[in-house]
């Protein structure tokens, strides 16, 4: 084990937060704790395991059941059920774009930073012909992303890739900031491999209104593969360090939070091995059912109230890299960004 500060400021020392298990994997039962930065309110895992330590936390990840499972989706088809969530991120991702006056061209460079299967590149290769990209660290995403995507994932750390200075026109980072050791070393690579005018989206788990209640139980936490639950503001003093200017601080609508935190709240564990994807035993069957019921009847509405008034459990944040000469504007502040 190791000991950690939060990214923006290792000065200010870590309070006293709460405990959490693995309840998401439910790989065992440790103790895992989780300190608050007392200037921001950011989550910390403090002691955390050493990148060394923490390989058995991972094991779970894209079993053979899962990869069956979206292997029989694509062959079903249509591709944007298939791709379910990462077919919603990239039709979102090119709309904030538009939106932003900076439209996705063909053939544009991009590079999904912790890519995991690769479906995100994937939908927006579809939607936008794009020039995709992926790094993951785990060697299963980039066999499957070649094999069922035909996108390139390389193997390893970004920072060991070496890409070329100034070459991405688009970096997304979709729930991979919180598993970082580095955050700062991470938003530095994002800063220097992508192009003058290119643009950041980064997402990752806040510490929002249902966390805040829940905490060592909550979904989105998954102690101790996630080493952060950074807030919003602390994500924008991260990336302006890095140099970047932030334009949008948003806070999407991800259901599920609520149900699963109320199931993992009656003492159930190994949410994702027993629920995500079938065939599954009688006894988890009617867990499923629960979580279903739950979803429609309590987190669909729930969920979408707290994204109108900008408390989910997820901080977006859209950036671009300033041109030689731009004049560095500071974005406002608001209510979703603190
Ligand atoms: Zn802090």
């Amino acid at each position: 084990m190791e000991r950690a500060r939060c990214p923006l400021h290792p000065e200010a020392g870590l309070r006293a937060g709460f405990q959490a298990t693995d309840r998401f994997w439910g790989i065992d039962e440790v103790v895992f704790h989780y300190g608050i930065c007392p200037t921001c309110g950011a989550w910390v895992l403090d002691p955390r395991p050493t990148p060394e330590e923490i390989g058995p936390y991972y094991a779970g990840y894209y079993a053979p059941r899962e990869l069956e499972a979206r292997r029989a989706l694509l062959a079903r088809g249509p591709l944007s059920l298939a791709l379910g969530a990462d077919w919603i991120r990239a039709k979102d991702a090119a709309r904030q774009l538009q939106r932003l006056g900076a439209p996705l061209r063909a053939g544009a460079r991009v590079l999904d930073a912790g890519c995991g299967l690769g479906g995100f590149l994937r939908g927006l290769v579809a939607l936008r012909g794009v020039t995709a990209r992926g790094v993951d660290f785990d060697a299963r995403c980039a066999a499957f992303a070649e094999e069922a995507h035909g996108v390139t994932v390389d193997v390893g750390e970004l920072t060991g890739q070496g890409y070329p200075e100034d070459h991405f026109e688009l970096i997304t980072s979709w729930h991979c900031l919180e598993h970082v050791y580095d955050p700062r070393a991470e938003l530095a690579e994002y800063a220097r491999v992508l192009a003058p005018g290119g643009h950041l989206i980064l997402e990752t788990p806040t510490n929002g209104f249902i966390a805040q209640r829940l905490k060592g139980r909550g979904l989105f936490l998954q102690a101790p593969t996630h080493l952060y639950h950074l807030r919003p503001r602390t994500l924008r003093g991260l990336v302006e360090g890095a140099g970047l200017e932030v334009l949008k601080i948003r806070r999407p609508w991800l259901p599920s939070e609520i149900a699963g935190g109320l199931l993992m709240a009656l003492g159930f564990s190994g949410f994702a091995p027993r629920l995500l994807f079938p065939p599954r035993p009688f006894k988890d069957r009617l867990w499923h059912a629960l979580f279903m019921g739950l979803i429609l009847c309590v987190d669909l509405p729930i969920s979408a109230l707290l994204a109108l008034m900008g408390s989910t459990g997820v901080a977006q944040i859209i950036a671009r890299k300033p041109r030689a000469g731009d004049p560095v504007k500071v974005m406002e502040l608001g209510a979703v960004g603190r």
